[in-house]
């Protein structure tokens, strides 16, 4: 578990108040997370492209993913207006992602970005907004044959937690790991067996 706040920020916004979004991701179970500027996300049609082609399992299926998402150019827009962000990511076994309990550390995921999201929104960031991954369908409504929100155009069965994902806004998630200042790759260089192999998974909590 560490905490970092990378020294690209005014000494005013990295102040005692941002450093409690740190402290509420890492007790909400978050391996890291860490204070950017805005301007360090990297925003790529392309890689929300991929959503669409090859076809995700997932498309359409929920409000948090493509085509229901306002995508790249929106997200480039949010950017402008929420200056700075805090990004969170769970550091878990390779296997567990192949795993049955996949779902459990993605709903994790969604419960700690929306958790931030929640308490920036109580410290006077009213606008802020929380990214996730994967799609809400399959982390929370999995038993479910349809979203109610699209297909009734009901209230969301879980709008406390539910976020939507990261992808179908273009960002690159491994260039915002990077200007986290954390590795992209946590393996060691020497071949692991696969029970020991690591992995991640990141959120974003646009603060404005
Ligand atoms: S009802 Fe389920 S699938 Fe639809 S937006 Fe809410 S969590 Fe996602």
């Amino acid at each position: 578990m560490s905490r970092n706040k990378i020294p690209i920020l005014q000494e005013e916004i990295t102040g005692m108040h941002l450093d409690k979004l740190i402290q509420k991701a890492i007790v909400m179970g978050a391996s890291e997370s860490a204070i950017i500027d805005s301007q360090n996300i990297s925003v790529e049609d392309n890689l929300a492209n991929y959503c669409i082609e090859p076809k995700c399992v997932y498309y359409g299926l929920s409000p948090s993913c493509p085509p229901h998402v306002s995508g790249p150019t929106e997200f480039r827009t949010l950017k402008k207006t929420h200056t700075h962000a805090v990004v969170v990511r769970i550091i878990v076994p390779s296997a567990a992602l192949f795993s049955d309990e996949r779902r459990d550390i993605m709903r994790l995921l969604h419960e700690i970005a929306a958790s931030v999201e929640k308490e920036a929104v109580r410290m006077g960031y009213t606008d802020s907004k929380a990214f996730a991954g994967g799609s809400c369908k399959i982390i929370f409504c999995y038993n479910h044959l349809e979203c109610r929100r699209l297909s009734k155009n009901g209230k969301c069965r879980n709008p406390q937690n539910a976020r939507p994902s990261m992808s179908g806004f273009g960002i690159n998630v491994s260039n915002l790991i990077k200007k986290c200042g954390w590795p992209v790759n946590i393996n060691g260089r020497e071949a692991e067996s696969d029970a020991e192999k690591m992995s991640w998974v990141a959120g974003l909590i646009m603060l404005g």
